[in-house]
């Protein structure tokens, strides 16, 4: 069976994807430090798929507590590393602890990787890579502006920290993947976003006001150049995106590709507006939601949406759902959800 490590498997991306790579024959074994997520994840893995996932409770700043792990299994045949801190907000009041974490976790394992040999890698990125893009759609080619966060930036230098690796390490293959904006839920109900602090994203602040958890919820701004005045984004359904995941690794092992280090966009390509969404989810949930229209949020890009026709190329993947799906996933999840 091939074994993977996926770091930061009880978070939200790394959960729902570990069962998309359980679905598709891989064996996983997760590092979590659980400071922002909880192993409770690990039992709706099991409800989804009858299979237990084992999670190391470490930090990967931690150099020989991570060393120990990658003892016990020699055998890993890639790594998907999503562990990071990943608030923008707060990342702009604490540059220097997103620093510490973002880039001594990313050290670490790729040390351990060059050790144990392990042959294929994946990184997650972001589209804040792009900053503040005036070409639309974003393709892998097109040009970084200036990061608009410490979190972005902790991105942009991750990815060229392997850029710089992988030509040092020949034998290695490294997937770097720009996600644009992941919401929504397993369709099960079993497994979805569980934030510890406070939800800051769209998707979840939507579900939290409309279940109650806050009375209303504000809108960031009607004034922008955008056909409502709104913010666009492009929403990818979190299945959609473990998908990828699944197939960028089973794409390195089949084909062993020449480019040491390749890159992909994972979005679906259409840009929604924020009052889009809002108006996406009380359609297909029939909730009203209370809103309030407020200032723009500081470090907000206009709009941002991806062609991922490399991917559609090259790893064979197409998005499966819209963003009425992710509506409907979200608060199926929300109405359900027993922590976060
Ligand atoms: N947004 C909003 N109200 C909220 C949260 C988000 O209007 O309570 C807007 C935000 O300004 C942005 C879009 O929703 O235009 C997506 O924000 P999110 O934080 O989910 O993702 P980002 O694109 O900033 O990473």
């Amino acid at each position: 069976m091939k074994k993977v490590l996926v770091t930061g498997g009880c978070g939200y991306i790394g959960s729902h994807t570990i069962i998309d790579l359980l679905e598709n024959g891989f064996e996983v074994i997760s590092i979590d430090n659980l400071l922002n997520s909880t192993e409770a994840v690990l039992e709706g893995i099991y409800a989804i798929t009858g299979k237990r996932v084992r999670n190391y409770t470490v930090d990967l700043c931690d150099r020989d507590a991570t060393l120990q792990i990658f003892s016990a299994h020699p055998d890993f045949v890639g790594i998907i590393h999503f562990a990071a801190l990943k608030s923008v907000g707060e990342s702009v009041l604490q540059p220097l602890r997103y620093f510490h974490n973002n880039l001594n976790s990313l050290l670490n394992v790729l040390q351990c990787a060059q050790d144990f040999e392990v042959p294929h890698f994946i990184f997650s990125s972001s589209c804040s890579v792009y900053g503040n893009s005036s070409a639309l759609p974003v393709m892998e080619d097109t040009p970084w502006e200036e990061a608009q966060s410490p979190y972005a930036r902790t991105k942009q230098m991750g990815e060229q920290i392997i850029r710089d690796f992988s030509v040092a390490a020949p034998f290695m293959r490294f997937i770097l993947l720009r996600y644009f904006n992941p919401a929504g839920a397993h369709p099960s109900a079993l497994l979805g976003e569980a934030p510890s602090n406070p939800a800051s994203n769209l998707v979840p602040v939507i579900t939290e006001t409309a279940i109650g958890k806050r009375p209303e919820m504000r809108i960031f701004g009607d004034d922008y150049p955008t056909r409502d005045g709104s913010c666009i984004r492009d929403y990818i359904h979190v299945m959609d995106l473990a998908n990828a995941h699944t197939r960028a690794l089973q794409y390195l092992i089949d084909k062993q590709p020449d480019n040491p280090c390749d890159v992909f966009n994972l979005g679906i390509g259409e840009g929604v507006t924020v009052l889009e969404a809002v108006h996406a989810f009380e359609k297909v949930t029939g909730q009203k939601l209370s809103y309030r229209i407020g200032d723009r949020r500081p470090g907000d890009v206009v709009a941002v949406y991806a062609d991922y026709s490399k991917a559609a190329r090259l790893l064979g993947w197409q998005p499966r759902y819209q963003i009425d799906d992710i509506m409907r996933t979200a608060w199926d999840w929300e109405k359900t959800r027993t922590y976060g």
